[in-house]
């Protein structure tokens, strides 16, 4: 047995010697004459805790990890990281504001312009040249658009399926602050774009099928808004691109400056590097530097964190999400500035986290450099996708998370992987498509299975396996080992077969500060921080596990929403009351307090046999109603009795095992 491995022996002693150093302490109080033999104890202690810790963590081979978890280097882009613990110089020179906020993406714009609009003064930080804001479509109820195209969504199941994506490790508060505002948020949005030179206009994303050309599996993706519709976007923008909420976050800045020039001073390449908070907790503004150094810059009404994910800080990423979720992976339009200065400037002031692992919110269709090269549409949406081992691990037509994150569940983190296709399945790939990809590596093609698997370097028999499953379902149009829909789908019709690569796309992390209803930020306590708001991907109290692209662009819903109650919220001076920590509720029973269990009492009651005090079902019976104890209503009886030297029903029992 390697050194430090966990064995039930050291473990108990573990446990045993951190009782007793609990108990002594009690004991002796602090006498001098104890205190050496209170040293010699903890330090015992300690080093039992140690032990077991270690126990713990080296389970696995000596150096192959210290961690039961698998690591990977995150391959992402490594932005620039504003947030200082220290600040490296003194803060000389100082401004008064309503409100800041931090951030010039989406949701900073949104706080920005609703603060400005109630009539606040307010700063926007921006540590870029250009606030990011990336997005193509997005989802809001109520919305007066959603109203007039008569798209109605059910508050309740929306509300149910967010939470039930969530595993229902969420609190019921932001989302619902979501479902019932983010129409007015959208309203409000169009009628600050109404201000704009452009015309841009939020319209129902029409398109059918509406998630990025693969169902979805939801009854809400109808309800979808975009700005397809905005006669200012360029062609190039697309519908599909991810650009057009670009073209609309510039739009937003041009009009937070033109609409608002007396309210909104905004700054471009100014990072927030720390959070500054009075003696009563508040936050009452931040230091950010410029050019000439540190400011500071005072917020009466409150600081809005709107610094958005953390994708572009790899070593963030390594610490705070899985690792398949990063590992082999590219990024789709990398913002650079998303590297988490909101959380820590968070945190460092007390605030609260949602648990890690956070979400990461990514695609299918990535390519080793970037998101989908849309030659490639009609072989994705036809093919088949495979492992090394040759065989589908997913419904090929799920929503773009599913099929990402199933990828990433594969061997090496989902590392050769292969969309399969054939030439019927090719169109689109004839504009220098198969040369360009075939010179990169990305594509090889073979006239069989087995041709193409060894080009690729994959499973023949596990692919010709494959492929000869799949086509029989066409049979009975029944996909029997994913349900895909077979309907919108074609068989192989022979000819050449083709291997595309696959690999998953980062766009953004989705996990971040807790929050409340009012988009307060809370502390350990669950007590919101006064001062300190957060929306957009700073944000949590929302996701957990995953981001659901089964449901209508949340990210940018809430980023959106949260901006705007957020804004309100400060202006308004709105504070929510945290919720009252103990109560009435009664203490659980203390099982650290009681005293370990000794080897001798071990070695003692195994001889009871099934009645041994510490076997499963007898553990703490004397507080469990006979009913509890798997429905043998003499269970407890019995035992006592026994311990008594009385008959007990087990003595009449048969037992299959003998
Ligand atoms: C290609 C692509 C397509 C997408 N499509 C969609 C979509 O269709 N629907 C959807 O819902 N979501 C989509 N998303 C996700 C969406 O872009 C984000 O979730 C959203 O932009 C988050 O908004 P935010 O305001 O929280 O942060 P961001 O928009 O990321 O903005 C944060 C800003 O804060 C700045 N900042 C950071 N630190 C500091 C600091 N210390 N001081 C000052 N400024 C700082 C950053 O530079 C950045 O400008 C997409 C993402 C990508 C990459």
């Amino acid at each position: 047995m390697k050194q430090g491995s966990l064995t039930r022996r050291n473990f108990v002693t573990a446990a045993a010697l951190g009782a007793v150093a609990m108990g002594a302490a009690a004991a002796t109080g602090c006498s001098a004459p104890a205190a050496k033999d209170e040293a010699a104890t903890d330090a015992a202690a300690a080093e039992g805790e140690s032990m077991a810790a270690a126990d713990y963590q080296n389970i696995y081979a000596d150096g192959a990890n210290l961690m039961p978890a698998r690591k990977a280097k995150c391959p992402g882009p490594r932005g620039p990281v504003a947030f200082e613990a220290e600040l490296q110089g003194s803060v000389d020179r100082e401004e008064d504001f309503d409100v800041v906020v931090v951030g010039a993406g989406i949701g900073g714009l949104m706080a920005a312009l609703k603060a400005a609009d109630m009539g606040a003064k307010v700063l926007v930080l921006e540590k870029m040249t250009r606030g990011r804001g990336c997005f193509e479509c997005f989802g809001a109820v109520d919305a007066k658009i959603q109203k007039e195209a008569g798209l109605e969504i059910d508050r309740a199941v929306l509300l149910d399926e967010i939470y039930r994506s969530a595993y229902y490790r969420i609190r019921p508060e932001a989302p619902r602050t979501y479902v019932e505002r983010s129409g007015e948020a959208t309203d409000f949005w169009q009628a600050m774009l109404d201000k704009g030179a452009n015309g841009f206009i939020i319209t129902p994303v029409a398109e059918a099928p509406a998630t990025n050309g693969m169902p979805a599996m939801t009854q809400f993706i109808p309800s979808e808004l975009g700005f397809y519709d905005s006669p200012c976007l360029p062609e190039s923008a697309g519908v599909r691109s991810g650009l057009s909420g670009i073209y609309v976050c510039l739009e937003m800045q041009d009009i937070a400056k033109s609409a608002y020039p007396e309210n909104i001073d905004m700054r471009f390449s100014t990072p927030a590097v720390q959070l500054e908070r009075g003696e009563d907790g508040r936050v009452t503004g931040v230091v950010a530097r410029d050019a000439d150094g540190y400011f500071r810059a005072n917020a009466a009404q409150g600081v809005i964190l709107a610094t958005g994910g953390y994708d572009a800080n790899p070593e963030m990423m390594e610490a705070w999400t899985r690792p398949e979720d990063y590992a082999y992976s590219s990024w789709w339009n990398p913002g650079w500035g998303t590297t988490g200065d909101g959380h820590m400037m968070g945190l460092a002031v007390g605030a609260q986290m949602d648990p890690i692992p956070h979400p990461v919110m990514n695609f299918r269709w990535g390519t080793p450099t970037s998101f989908a090269d849309f030659r490639t549409w009609n072989a994705v949406y036809f093919g088949i996708l495979v492992n090394g081992r040759g065989q589908r691990f997913v419904r090929e037509d799920g929503p773009f998370q599913v099929v990402s994150n199933a990828q990433n569940a594969q061997p090496a983190f989902g590392k050769n992987c292969w969309y399969i296709f054939d030439e019927a399945m090719s169109e689109g790939l004839e504009d220098g498509g198969f040369e360009e990809f075939k010179s990169k590596g990305w594509l090889y093609e073979g006239n069989t299975a087995a041709e193409l698997a060894e080009a690729c370097g994959i499973d023949a028999e596990g692919l010709q396996a494959t492929l000869d499953r799949y086509a029989g379902f066409f049979k009975n149009m029944r996909d029997e080992d994913f349900d895909r829909d077979l309907n919108i789908t074609m068989p192989f019709t022979g000819g050449k077969l083709y291997a595309f690569t696959s690999n998953s796309n980062v766009l953004a992390t989705v996990g971040g500060l807790c929050i409340d209803a009012n988009c307060s930020v809370i502390d350990m306590d669950d007590e919101p921080i006064p001062g300190l708001f957060a929306c957009g991907n700073v944000s949590g109290s929302f996701f957990a596990g995953n981001y659901p692209r089964h449901i209508p662009g949340t990210s940018i819903g809430r980023a959106i929403t949260f901006g705007y109650v957020a804004a309100e919220s400060a202006v308004n001076g709105t504070i929510g009351v945290g919720p009252k920590l103990d109560g009435n509720a009664p203490a659980l029973f203390a099982y650290a307090e009681g005293g370990a269990v000794s080897d001798e009492a071990l070695a003692n009651s195994e001889d009871l046999g099934m009645w041994n005090p510490y076997a499963p079902i007898h553990g703490s019976s004397l507080d469990y109603t006979p009913e509890q104890l798997g429905g043998n209503a003499m269970a407890c009886e019995n035992c006592h009795e026994y311990r008594a030297g009385g008959e007990t029903v087990a003595d009449g029992m048969k037992w299959l095992a003998e």
